[in-house]
């Protein structure tokens, strides 16, 4: 039941339902981008009942941590902030300090044992539940589907970031047996398209240019929905948006890459020449061991035909080293498929067990000098590799969709998603700028902007 006549609910541009009520809210997030973008949507809930942010949670009227378990030592952090704040909730009693995210989903008799100082346990994504703290939320609770996974400050006038994260579907129906996301976020729920849709065209009114869609399996979307519509036909929907410049997707999953995503994505204006795929191996027994039910071949053959698909794509993949049992020979197949396939960028990681998946129950019997060594070879590879890459690019124009300053440059990416920096006179931010490169790097490159920003 809406208390005041609604005005489209929260572009960014657009007034906030409730005039501030002089309460601040402090918000602390850790893990991944589903996690910002949740974080994100609790700060738009408080705005919208007239909280403003704070960054000093001594002065906050509601607490807010956002939790991760990817690893253990994520999770021993959000201990100790919880134990932390004890503190400041025996000085100030009446400050709510509410835990969600991933630490949640199924511990919440434990938690509430452990940290008896926490007055509110909620899953992921069950943002309803704040009410139980914010009772001006109750008013909220017709439109909080609508209510955008974004949050814009009042310092920017209202005016919003460039980019936004937009979660499409929570939960993961794959088991890798290195991983706690399916015992924590559940099974695949995917968003109906509806209110993917009209979130986007909200953000993109507000300003925002470009929008990355959300999910630890984003390309099994749809799936679990009735009207056999998938990932492919999102991309469309959100594709026709009028004033959407550029649209990106994470994390998929090599087994759910179907020839239609990859063609839908040559064929669209707006979906970025990027794909982040995740290996994790390069070695079949290894990948079977993970659980990953795919081979390398598959992840090549995923490689390949894209960039037969869209000449130029970037690709970004995933990478464990060190995972029980993983022989020498087995991480020089690692070694070699990313010589061979060569990405523009890897996330590397050593492995390290996590209690509650099933390869913790294996002996970690890598030696963390020897996982290191493995990190470091795959690292020295990579740089070699986007040096020469990079090297190529000198001269070339590319367009930049500006971000921001960093260290008094402005700085984009392309739609390659590589990092550009370079120096222009004029406000350039959210705008698109066809820079010429200049100066190269492994990481990142460097130019002088050529033409009108548009
Ligand atoms: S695909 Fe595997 S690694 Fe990714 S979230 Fe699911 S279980 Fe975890």
């Amino acid at each position: 039941m809406a208390s005041t006549p609604l005005i489209p609910l929260h572009p960014a541009t657009s007034p906030v339902r409730l005039a501030p009520n002089g309460k601040r809210f402090f918000i602390w997030t850790i893990g991944c981008q589903m996690n910002e973008a949740d974080s994100a949507k609790v700060a738009a809930m408080l705005q919208e009942v007239g909280y403003r942010r704070t960054e000093d949670e001594t002065a906050a009227d509601i607490v807010v941590l956002n939790s991760c378990v990817v690893r253990q030592a994520a999770e021993d952090k959000v201990a100790g902030k919880l134990n932390a704040l004890a503190k400041l909730k025996r000085a100030k009693p009446e400050v709510p300090l509410v835990l969600t995210g991933c630490m949640v989903t199924n511990q919440q008799e434990k938690l509430r044992e452990r940290f008896p100082h926490v007055d509110l346990f909620f899953d992921p994504s069950d943002f309803n539940q704040l009410q139980r703290v914010v009772p001006e939320l109750a008013d909220l609770e017709d439109d909080l589907a609508q209510l955008p996974h974004y949050y814009a400050p009042e310092a920017q006038g209202g005016r919003s970031g460039v980019t936004a994260f937009v979660p499409i579907i929570y939960g993961c129906n794959f088991l890798c047996s290195y991983c706690i996301v399916p015992y924590r976020r559940g099974k695949e729920t995917s968003r109906p398209m509806a209110d993917i849709v009209r979130e986007v065209t909200h953000l993109v009114d507000g300003g925002v240019r470009e929008v990355t869609l959300l999910g630890q399996t984003v390309n099994a979307y749809g799936h679990d929905l009735s009207d056999g519509r998938g990932l492919a036909d999102l991309l469309r929907a959100v594709d026709a948006i009028p004033g959407l410049e550029r649209l990106r997707f994470l994390t998929s999953h090599p087994k759910y890459m179907s020839d239609e995503i990859i063609d839908t994505m040559a064929e669209l204006r707006t979906t970025c020449e990027h794909m982040n795929l995740p290996v994790q191996a390069g070695d079949d027994e290894v990948l079977r061991r993970m659980r990953r039910t795919y081979t390398r071949d598959l992840w090549r053959e995923r490689i390949a035909y894209t960039r037969g698909k869209m000449p130029g794509v970037t690709i970004a993949t995933d990478v464990i080293v060190g995972f029980p049992g993983e022989t020498e020979a087995q991480f020089l197949q690692t070694y070699d498929l990313l010589q061979a396939v060569a990405c523009d960028k890897v996330h590397l990681a050593m492995y390290s067990p996590r209690p509650g998946t099933l390869s913790a129950r294996w002996a970690d019997d890598i030696p963390h000098e020897e996982k290191q060594r493995r990190h470091q070879e795959l690292e020295q590879l990579q740089e070699r590799l986007c040096t020469e890459r990079n090297a190529r690019r000198l001269g070339d124009t590319e367009e930049i969709l500006v971000e921001g300053m960093a260290k008094g440059r402005w700085t984009g990416r392309t739609r390659g998603n590589t990092l550009v920096h370079f120096d222009d006179e004029r406000d350039v931010l959210g705008k698109l700028v066809d820079v010429r490169i200049t100066r190269t790097t492994p990481w990142f490159l460097m130019g002088e902007p050529v033409g009108e920003p548009h």
